[in-house]
């Protein structure tokens, strides 16, 4: 499919109240021309009221998108030319494969000769070509989603809107769909606005994720850097697992933080300034923390626990550890686990100081 071009997306201080209710409060993003992002949150916090404003669904109580440097707040949704897809497949029943994805070419008045083409080619770049013919009831879900993306690409729009597409399909098919996603905006190049409360399918797919708390963007930024840097508790929390230990800090030297905790002497790298005294709260993912039976090897920080449950997960085991930090979450990859499947298993758990990271609590 000729997608023309691609073009960046900008929200300024967007914001839409119901009433007291802010769904969405203050919100700004910019995101280049394209470019994959997400918008990552739990349920309520207000990821489809911003999508529904870019569709042109949603009016605004206040602030502004721009389409590069085109102010499109008050358009009407035809004219902002965008395309969408949502959860449910919303294809029409009584239409076959091709004549849904050729509606809105016929809705904008294409030739017959233009839709026959456009049409192919959107149905190639999901794959699903030898379908044309077919009613949507005849296809599993990840086709009729499938179906769905090629109408919603056929008429080369400016963006791609996308609202949690993948939540009503089974967990294989979805991770299935995800690659093909990816795959699909890489090979477009269209800019991408998807939606979602999934954290792994934000990992998986985006360039950038904005996540969003009651209506406001706390945190965005590329995956590995979220995941690696989390600035709050809530975000460490929500994407991905986390421990959090909380301490008092000893004293700070040549970019290491000293600090106390439950009567252990912790290290932690960081560059932000730490006086003694202060409270700090570190998050500690589970698979940054190695196990140790004896004292080999071990990094700099080092914390002796028993082994409290185990749960086996094909690629890994998941431990709770009891500690003097408290129970601790832990998790190594099975092919080498030396670590005996034992409650009551005298362990000790240990993580280089740059394996944490101090958050604020929230
Ligand atoms: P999400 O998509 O992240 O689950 P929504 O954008 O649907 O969140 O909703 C954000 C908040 O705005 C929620 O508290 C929701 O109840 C509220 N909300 C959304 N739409 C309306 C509406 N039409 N009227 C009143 N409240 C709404
Ligand atoms: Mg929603």
């Amino acid at each position: 499919m000729a997608i023309a071009e691609a073009h960046s997306l900008h929200v300024r201080n967007l914001s839409k109240y119901y009433g007291a209710i802010a769904a969405v409060d203050d919100v700004s993003f910019s995101v280049p021309r394209g470019a994959f992002l997400t918008l990552l949150g739990p349920s309520g916090s207000g990821k489809t009221t911003i999508l529904m404003a870019l569709a042109g669904f949603v009016e605004p109580s206040a602030g502004d998108i721009l389409v590069d440097d085109r102010i499109i707040t008050h358009l009407t949704p035809e004219k902002r030319n965008f395309g969408m897809v949502f959860q449910g497949y919303a294809l029409f029943p009584h239409l076959t494969v091709a004549e849904n994805v050729a509606f809105p070419l016929k809705v904008r008045g294409a030739s017959k000769a233009d839709m026959a083409q456009k049409v192919t080619q959107a149905l190639d770049l999901v794959q699903l070509s030898q379908y044309a013919d077919r009613m949507p009831r005849q296809l599993s879900g990840g086709q009729q989603q499938r179906v769905a993306l090629a109408r919603a690409m056929v008429f080369s729009p400016d963006m791609l809107l996308l609202d949690e597409p993948l939540s009503a399909l089974d967990k294989k098919l979805r991770a299935d769909l995800q690659w093909e996603l990816k795959s699909l905006h890489d090979r477009v190049g269209m800019t991408f606005i998807y939606v979602t409360h999934d954290q792994d399918e934000a990992l998986s797919m985006s360039d950038d994720i904005a996540i969003l708390r009651q209506g406001k963007i706390v945190q965005m930024g590329g995956p590995g850097a979220l995941y690696d840097t989390p600035r709050t508790r809530f975000v460490a929390d929500f994407l991905g697992k986390s421990n959090f230990i909380p301490g008092v800090v000893i004293g700070a030297q040549s970019g290491v933080v000293a600090y106390q905790a439950g009567g252990l002497s912790l290290t932690q790298a960081s560059s932000a300034g730490a006086a003694a005294g202060d409270t700090i709260l570190v998050s500690l993912r589970p698979e940054k923390i190695g196990v140790s039976l004896g004292g080999e090897d071990m990094g700099l920080n080092r914390a002796p626990g028993t082994i409290a449950g185990w749960s086996y997960f094909g690629s890994g085991v998941q431990f709770k550890i009891a500690t003097a930090l408290g129970e601790m979450t832990v998790i190594r990859p099975t092919w080498r686990s030396d670590i005996p499947l034992e409650t009551g298993a005298a362990v000790t758990l240990h993580w280089d100081p740059d394996a944490s990271v101090p958050v604020q609590e929230d």
